[in-house]
């Protein structure tokens, strides 16, 4: 991947390509950001920068070399070496070495992600799983550890980088790189390293000559800390909504009303856009209206019909739905601060908005706020749907006291 097909965050490739061209790399580089900025997404540019031979001007043949160093002969003269592009800013996407890249198929850059066992008893490790991560990436760059888990069949299964993944990965790095000046490692959410994780520290503190960890992240606290503090960390931050606009109408052709409309709710969050296009049609507004209507005055008879409505819907939609209760929440409470003129929003909304500031506080739209994201947590891990909105309905009842005001249309 190009860092011009990564969305948005302009400042850290910058960052990254001055690293490259300083020769001030680290050996272990830490990407943090949350879910949906792109971490994997600029690992992966990060990797295809540091091994584009226009960029290094280091054009290996591998035919050659392998086959001279088999023999022992001495070694070739080197190739008359292009002079190094230094001025690039992006991996050329052209010469061999990024179109293996580009392929996940470059013999230097090597990836480690949790796996699960494939039969009971089996010690996986990446490997096992390379025809399926080429897959999911290309499909899915901007997929959580949920959506790769689910996509290898994981059901229920937790994910892990193994201790087999672990003595392969030092396997792979003790060899000499094939083709490119560095050998990369690239591994995504070592928040799935558990204590075998610590088998890597000796490798990351003192690794052979030019090889470089990339590492992935979303969970700051859920990476080893032995591990964490080994690596230059390189905050990732969210998305800029302007950007995620722009990529929703390049990428996926959304209308440009859909595409603004989504980018606000998706809070910096390119996969949450990505799930919230797929449901752009549906009437978020009708729906909580009638849930605050039941839960507010229509009493129990109404609460059960819309549980059940609700409930019958995939949890990828409840989880939206959620989320969009969320968004208007947080809109409410920035109309209070800055004014609804200075609100860029449709009307529509803007008018809903407006109304939630009637009939809650900013303290209770901010435990509202703190319940909906619990719940939507809840709901990702499989909990059971009509309990689950049953309590929310409950709590959202007891939350807002002053119901007199309440919204009609
Ligand atoms: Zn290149």
């Amino acid at each position: 991947m190009q860092f011009e097909k990564v969305i948005g965050q302009k400042e850290v490739k910058q960052h990254l390509v001055e690293m490259v061209q300083q020769n001030r790399l680290s050996h272990a580089l830490l990407f943090l950001g949350k879910e949906g900025s792109g971490v994997l997404s600029l690992a992966l540019a990060f990797a295809q920068f540091v091994t584009c031979t226009t960029r290094s001007g280091k054009n290996n043949t591998p035919k050659a070399e392998a086959s001279l160093s088999m023999f022992g002969d001495p070694e070739p003269a080197p190739e008359p070496a292009a002079a190094p592009a230094t001025h690039l800013t992006d991996s050329c996407g052209t010469c061999p070495a990024c179109f293996k890249a580009q392929k996940l198929m470059h013999p230097d850059i090597h990836f480690s992600y949790p796996v699960i066992p494939k039969k009971s008893g089996d010690k996986p490790t990446s490997s096992d799983y390379a025809t399926e991560w080429r897959e999911f990436v290309a499909n899915s760059p901007y997929g959580n550890s949920f959506d790769w888990l689910q996509f290898i069949g994981a059901e229920n299964k937790q994910g892990n980088i193994t201790s087999d993944e672990c003595n392969d990965i030092i396997r792979k790095l003790s060899l000499k790189s094939f083709e490119s000046e560095y050998k990369i490692l690239v591994m995504w959410m070592p928040e799935y390293l558990g204590k075998e994780g610590n088998k890597l520290l000796k490798l990351i503190e003192e690794p052979p000559p030019n090889t470089l960890f990339v590492l992935a992240a979303e969970n700051e606290e859920q990476i080893l800390p032995t591990i964490l503090s080994r690596c230059q960390l390189v905050k990732v931050p969210l998305l800029e909504t302007a950007d995620i606009e722009q990529a929703l109408i390049e990428k996926s052709n959304a209308p440009a009303q859909t595409a603004r409309q989504t980018a606000g709710i998706a809070e910096g969050n390119y996969r949450e856009a990505l799930q919230l296009l797929q449901h752009a049609g549906d009437d978020w507004q009708t729906m909580l209206r009638e849930w605050l209507n039941a839960a507010l005055k229509g009493g129990p008879q109404a609460q059960v019909k819309w549980i059940e409505d609700i409930a019958k819907q995939g949890r990828e939609k409840q989880k939206q739905f959620l989320r969009y209760f969320n968004h208007l929440l947080e809109q409410s409470i920035r109309i209070r601060v800055m004014g609804a003129d200075r609100i860029l929003l449709p009307d529509q909304e803007k008018d809903f908005a407006q109304r939630l500031n009637k009939i809650a506080s900013v303290s209770q739209q901010q435990t509202l706020i703190e319940e909906l994201d619990k719940a939507a947590y809840y709901v990702e891990r499989n909990a059971n749907a009509k309990m689950l909105f049953h309590a929310l309905t409950i709590k959202l009842y007891h939350i807002i006291q002053d119901k007199a005001l309440f919204l009609t249309e």
